[in-house]
């Protein structure tokens, strides 16, 4: 399987030198040249499979340059670290289906990918005899998943910025606890916006860059997308029971890369019906889907933080197959967005968008109010981002579909916005309960870029 760039611009390359790669040189994001269609009869033989044995068959040929027998290992181990032997268990909660996929070591769905992400980078790096250092920022999830992903990894070393006493309590000790060797967490004194204004000028500073081979864990990897088209499937086949049956996803949206996994699911043969765009009050997207406006506004903070975006970076996929393939109108659309803060499209392709996708954005009183009823009348705690789906889930006008709706995070996780929607402080589960009491590892430091640059450059491997 080769790679190509949404931009046009890079010779097409395999799966090892893609993930290296992250985003691709010419700017763009990569994509596989095509995809392995899957019959509904090869579909059906799965059923019986564990999550690791269906991953398997569904990343590798996208990853045939890994030798199966190492595939299969990578992927044993990075869900060995899941606490639940489903991986991704599927509950059914009054008629809906709610697929967790908050089992993992931090509680968040990006778990799923960055555990195995994190193996792949080492295993690349020492077939390469090459060393990394990732540095991220982070406003909570992501840092803490892309920690657990690489912590203890040999050739690898992880500096994430976040912004000091502007997490959660429980958020900045999930990072700080972590204190293997390789792993650096910088508490800077600013806001989260300067944390990623900071790590983007490390970037752009290319000899840099360059002598510390600089590397990068946010969701434009498309290993991340990869990881993540397996529980489409996993959770299609605990809910149905014949291959004709059609489902329609639900998935709380922020950078659009778990909703574009699906996207990839459908492409392959899954018989998704349609996907749920559900948006925070951030709803670009839904506006876009619903009636053709994509046209940014600025970000507005919710209790659902980690949706908290304007422009999704994976959407850019999605449009590359919107504009049939055309990398020339893609950069063309990219370039009029860049400079008005509005794209357009045509009738064609809104048909095709409304043939992909519906939508729906729900705002805060809609959310407790979703966490409310589910625990009241079910017993059954929700996350205020899962809430965001079940709840556009409930308003689409999709008939007596089946849903399955993506639980992205513990509700511990976001115990605040729980008490304000029950009254109760959710329990916390093991692995977040007592975190306070125990050792911790951070540097607080001002936000001088040339302090956290020489800070980097003293502790890179
Ligand atoms: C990251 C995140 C999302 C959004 O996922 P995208 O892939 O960015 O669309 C939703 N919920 C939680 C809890 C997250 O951490």
């Amino acid at each position: 399987m080769k790679y190509i760039s949404t931009r046009g611009g890079i010779e097409p390359i395999r799966f090892k030198d893609a993930v290296m790669m992250g985003l691709a040189t010419d700017g763009g994001l990569l994509l596989p040249e095509s995809y392995p269609s899957f019959s509904r009869e090869t579909i059906e033989s799965w059923r019986s499979l564990s999550y690791q044995q269906l991953a398997l068959k569904i990343i590798a040929p996208f990853a045939d340059d890994i030798p199966l027998s190492d595939l299969e290992s990578l992927i044993n181990r990075s869900y060995s670290t899941f606490t639940d032997s489903e991986i991704t268990p599927v509950v059914t909660v009054d008629g809906l289906h709610v697929l967790e996929l908050f089992h993992g070591p931090t509680f968040a769905f990006k778990d799923v990918a960055l555990q195995l992400l994190g193996n792949i980078f080492e295993y690349l790096l020492k077939e390469r005899k090459e060393k990394m250092n990732i540095v991220g920022a982070t406003s909570g999830d992501t840092g803490s998943a892309a920690i657990y992903g690489v912590r203890g990894k040999d050739n690898i070393n992880i500096f994430i910025l976040h912004p000091h006493g502007r997490t959660s309590a429980i958020q900045a000790l999930q990072m700080t606890t972590v204190t293997d060797p390789n792993v650096f967490n910088i508490a800077v004194n600013a806001t989260f916006d300067d944390c990623q204004n900071m790590v983007k000028q490390m970037f752009g500073d290319i000899d840099f860059k360059t002598k510390h081979s600089l590397g990068a864990v946010n969701s434009i990897n498309w290993a991340r997308v990869l990881a993540q088209v397996v529980y489409y499937f996993y959770a299609w086949l605990k809910v149905t029971d014949t291959s004709s049956k059609e489902i329609v996803f639900s998935v709380p949206t922020g950078n659009f890369g778990d909703i574009f996994a699906g996207y990839v699911a459908k492409r392959m043969g899954l018989p998704i019906k349609k996907l749920i765009l559900a948006t925070n009050e951030n709803n670009i997207l839904t506006r876009m889907v619903n009636s053709g406006d994509y046209s940014t506004g600025t970000v507005v903070p919710t209790i659902s933080p980690s949706m908290d975006i304007q422009v999704a970076s994976n959407f850019e996929r999605y449009l590359f197959y919107l504009f049939n393939e055309d990398s020339t109108k893609l950069k063309n659309a990219l370039a009029e967005f860049s400079a008005t803060g509005k794209m357009n499209f045509t009738a064609t392709e809104m048909e095709q968008v409304e043939k992909d996708f519906s939508s729906s954005s729900v705002n805060r009183e809609e959310t407790l109010a979703t966490i409310a009823e589910f625990k009241k009348s079910h017993d059954y705690l929700l996350d205020p981002h899962t809430a965001v789906g079940v709840k556009a889930a409930m308003d689409s006008n999709l008939g007596n579909s089946d849903f399955i709706c993506l639980a992205t995070a513990h509700p511990a996780k976001f115990g605040d916005a729980v008490k304000d929607a029950t009254g109760e402080e959710p329990l916390l589960p093991q692995g977040l309960s007592g975190l306070d009491l125990l050792e911790s590892r951070c540097e607080i430091m001002d936000a001088d870029y040339a302090a956290i640059r020489a800070f980097v450059e003293a502790k890179a491997i």
